[in-house]
């Protein structure tokens, strides 16, 4: 094996151990989010029997693997979103590591993914009565573009994502309550923003489709929506 290969190898994994930390504290972010308490403290406990727990419960991904799913005190089921978000967040460092190499265009991709799927889990959850958890994420969005395509509002499609998002929520809006506008118009906007500079096509039917299916079934739509969502961030990894 080169010499280049091996390092390669090396860094994929140390960004895939790393990103399953960084998942292991989205979680906390996207639970405590919901509960509007601090990131910080306090310190990781079971839900159920508030036991605190310790560095050997919060192995990602293989904690959970290893208790089975279960609190090691009270044996309470522990939500799979853990470990999904963990796995995810590991798979989106790496992949932003092997599309980009080690360079200032990593940081950026790597955060525009992990954004945009916390944004997406946070919206599946149905954390979505605050526009909190979508404006300020769009914002960060747009920031780490600059230094991968520049300024990203000189490309057509991109331009026109304010006015998209804001139909796409009046439209996912049309029978149900106003809460849920920011959600669909956040993630509509980072959709478009991510992949319409080069599949300006596909970004319009990825948002389009589930808004319109919503006026009619709006929790098949909500899944639809959320899984195009996951769909094209693994898109602006791999083909994009
Ligand atoms: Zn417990």
């Amino acid at each position: 094996m080169p010499h280049n290969e091996l390092l390669q190898n090396l860094l994929t994994v140390f960004f895939a151990v790393f990103g399953s930390l960084l998942g292991s504290f989205c979680n906390v972010v996207i639970l405590r989010m919901a509960s509007g308490t601090s990131v910080i403290f306090p310190p990781s406990s079971c839900p159920k029997c508030t036991h605190q727990l310790h560095a050997g419960d919060l192995i990602p991904v293989f904690s959970w693997l290893l208790l089975r799913g279960k609190c090691r005190y009270c044996q309470a089921p522990i939500s799979w979103q853990y470990p999904v978000v963990e796995a995810s967040i590991a798979a989106i460092l790496a992949l932003s590591f092997l599309k980009t190499g080690l360079n200032l265009s990593f940081i950026a991709m790597a955060s525009k993914a992990v954004i945009w799927y916390v944004a997406t889990v946070i919206f599946i959850r149905r954390e979505v009565l605050e526009p909190g958890p979508y404006i300020l994420p769009t914002m960060i969005f747009i920031l780490f573009n600059f230094p991968i395509n520049g300024c990203p509002f000189l490309s057509l499609p991109v331009k026109a994502a304010p006015l998209i998002a804001f139909m796409i929520g009046t439209i996912a809006t049309f029978k149900q309550k106003y809460e849920i506008f920011p959600a669909w118009a956040g993630l509509s906007f980072l959709t478009i923003f991510a992949l319409a500079p080069r599949m300006g096509f596909y970004s319009a039917i990825i948002i389009l489709v589930p808004a319109v299916l919503s006026i009619f079934k709006p929790d098949a739509a909500e899944k639809i929506f959320a899984a195009m969502q996951m769909a094209a961030i693994l898109a602006m990894l791999t083909v994009v």
